[in-house]
């Protein structure tokens, strides 16, 4: 590493909190599905950002739609109408079939108005205000307090006890387990469609269909967090429409905004007119112009351009190659996931591999200490795959 790197390095040890365990390298900046280092060094990009840079980088059209709205209007109050938060809420109505849109700032806030949604909906019914969540085992929801209280994984809420209260855990794709946390409190069930840092697992049809079943007898809102797998990931605009259930509250953030800091949760009509009203809940940024506008653009780029259609025919080709890596590799014990969200589960660590493939020019993540994850951009190629697939092969022993 040069000296110009290594002092950035040093100065961000210095200067940021120790909250990541970060690489070393310093980014600088991005072309298609290619990454540059502050050496010049080029990167092959599997990580996008973790799920977010859906149309890779540098998309011209997406730039100066941004470029437009900062000269026009960055910001305005949420006490005002501004055109990009009605064009991005119709295109997502359309895209989703949901009926109610509020944007945020990230996943987590999402999750939050979520959980807020769900609450006030019971509340309104009962008039109390002591229900219940059931959340999964090995879920992962965000870091703030109410997102974290719902996060399947004890030890990111370890020191932060006693987080919100009334939250009953359950086995992902184990139905009953899901029954035996339901009381007569219980106002809804979240999970992941596929859950993301928990392991690249896809919510298995008969789970989905009974959970949802279960909500609809009694009356139970069903929360699906697509902030990882939604917006074209899994082959689908949102994962669940292949399973044909619908939640009555999602949550969206990532690649909805494409590198814009944006979130979102939606609900249907029903819960839309039975929860939140004025007063309840808001945000300063949230849905701004400029996180808006990228969301318009990006949706209106999504659609047109058929990038979950693009995601179906080449999620396969990454599902075959990486299947012949792990025929190749004992290490490499099983595969999972869905479209272009994918992981290969190892037998030790995946620190070393990860550390390898970025000294040959690939960028890779884990999930889990022992999971490798594959979340490149949307708009990757079979040839990018192959190359990744050539170094990959090189750094696994
Ligand atoms: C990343 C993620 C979140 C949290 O989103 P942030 O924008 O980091 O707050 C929530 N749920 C899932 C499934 C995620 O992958």
């Amino acid at each position: 590493m040069g000296q110009l790197m290594q002092n950035y390095i040093e100065d961000a040890e210095k200067a940021l909190l120790h909250t990541y365990n970060r690489y070393q390298i310093v980014l600088d900046k991005g072309e298609g599905v290619y990454l540059y280092d502050f050496e010049g060094k080029k990167y092959l990009d599997f990580v996008a950002g973790i799920a977010v840079f859906a149309l890779g980088y540098g998309n011209q059209e997406y730039n100066d739609t941004l470029k437009g709205q900062i000269d026009k209007l960055l910001h305005t109050s949420n006490y005002y109408y501004n055109v990009p938060a009605i064009e991005a809420a119709k295109r997502i109505k359309k895209l989703s079939g949901m009926d109610r849109v509020f944007f945020t700032n990230s996943g987590a806030e999402a999750i939050e108005g979520a959980i807020k949604a769900a609450r006030k909906y019971a509340f309104l019914k009962d008039g109390t205000a002591d229900h219940e969540i059931i959340a999964m085992n090995h879920s992962f929801h965000g870091r703030t307090m109410g997102a974290l209280s719902v996060t399947g994984n004890p030890h990111y809420r370890e020191a932060f006890e006693p987080g919100i209260g009334n939250i009953r855990f359950a086995d992902y794709n184990d139905f009953d387990s899901v029954l035996a946390q339901v009381t007569d409190k219980t106002c809804a069930i979240i999970m992941e469609t596929v859950q993301g840092e928990g392991g690249l697992t896809p919510a298995t049809e008969d789970f989905l269909k009974k959970v949802r079943a279960l909500c609809d007898e009694k009356d139970i809102l069903l929360i699906l967090d697509e902030i990882q797998c939604g917006m074209g990931r899994t082959g689908y605009n949102f994962a669940w429409q292949k399973y044909g259930v619908k939640p009555d509250i999602m949550t969206s953030a990532k690649a909805l905004g494409c590198g814009v800091p944006v979130g979102a949760f939606m609900m249907t009509e029903k819960v839309g007119q039975n929860s939140l009203v004025a007063g309840d809940h808001g945000t300063t940024y949230g849905g701004n112009p400029l996180a808006c506008a990228a969301v318009n653009k990006v949706l209106e780029i999504f659609e047109r351009d058929d990038i979950a259609g693009h995601v179906q025919e080449v999620g396969p080709y990454l599902w075959e190659k990486l299947d012949e890596l792990m025929a190749k590799h004992s290490k490499i014990k099983e595969h999972r996931g869905a479209g272009l969200m994918q992981g290969l589960v190892f037998e030790e660590p995946v620190a070393p591999v990860i550390n390898k493939a970025l000294e040959n020019g690939l960028i890779l993540i884990n999930a889990g200490a022992n999971i490798l994850r594959f979340v490149p951009p949307l708009v990757i190629e079979k040839a990018d795959i192959d190359e990744m697939v050539a170094i990959l092969d090189k750094c696994i022993d």
